[in-house]
């Protein structure tokens, strides 16, 4: 549904995909010789592909219309709080009894919402590939400080909302934690792409 929504707009609006000129280097995407190419390099690179492409469809389905010019920090604190729909960490408000708890012994009807640190490696991924697609970094709608200070605010709530300490966490990374599988994972929970 969303693929046909926004023909009539498309002109009106700058489109913002037309320069993909960088689409076409495809670092790494020989086969051929894969022993070079070193494997996290190459999914870090995919993963700030999809990102970008996530961001872009999250403009096209946008209204009013907006185009990545006019897209400023406000605009992506909204895309963050749009993507928390699709988030799978608990994190407790703070009337839940298991506010702070790390492994409460029983379900609570509190969201589930995307880690701070899914949020955070997302938002440096975009930060790159805005530069990389032709913007100047003095307009760098991922580098502004309403984005940084909400990412700080997220990281401090979920810290005390989880009782976990981020920090803390980076120290001992030699121990694998307990709770691995959703807490810290950069790997941001979405959908389907149809079902954006
Ligand atoms: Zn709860």
């Amino acid at each position: 549904m969303g693929t046909e929504a926004g023909g009539d707009d498309a002109t009106t609006d700058q489109n913002a995909m037309s320069n993909s000129s960088t689409d076409s280097m495809n670092i790494g995407s020989s086969s051929s010789s894969s022993a070079a190419a070193p494997a996290s390099s190459n999914r870090y690179e995919n993963q700030k592909r999809r990102d970008w492409n996530t961001f872009g469809q999250y403009l096209r389905n946008h209204r009013p219309p907006l185009s990545l010019s006019r897209c400023s920090g406000a605009h992506v604190l909204e895309f963050l709080r749009y993507l928390d729909q699709f988030g799978k960490t608990k994190v407790h408000i703070q009337i839940c009894p298991f506010f702070g708890h790390p492994n409460p012994p029983a379900p609570c009807p509190c969201p589930l919402r995307q880690a701070w640190g899914s949020l955070d490696a997302l938002i440096g991924r975009l930060r790159a590939a805005f530069e990389e697609h032709g913007g100047k970094p003095e307009a760098n709608p991922f580098g502004t400080r309403a984005v940084r200070l909400f990412l700080r605010e997220v990281r401090e709530f979920q810290a005390k909302s989880r009782g976990i300490s981020y920090e803390k966490k980076k120290r001992n990374k030699n121990k694998l934690p307990q709770q691995q599988e959703t807490s810290t994972s950069s790997q941001l929970s979405l959908p389907p792409p149809d079902a954006i």
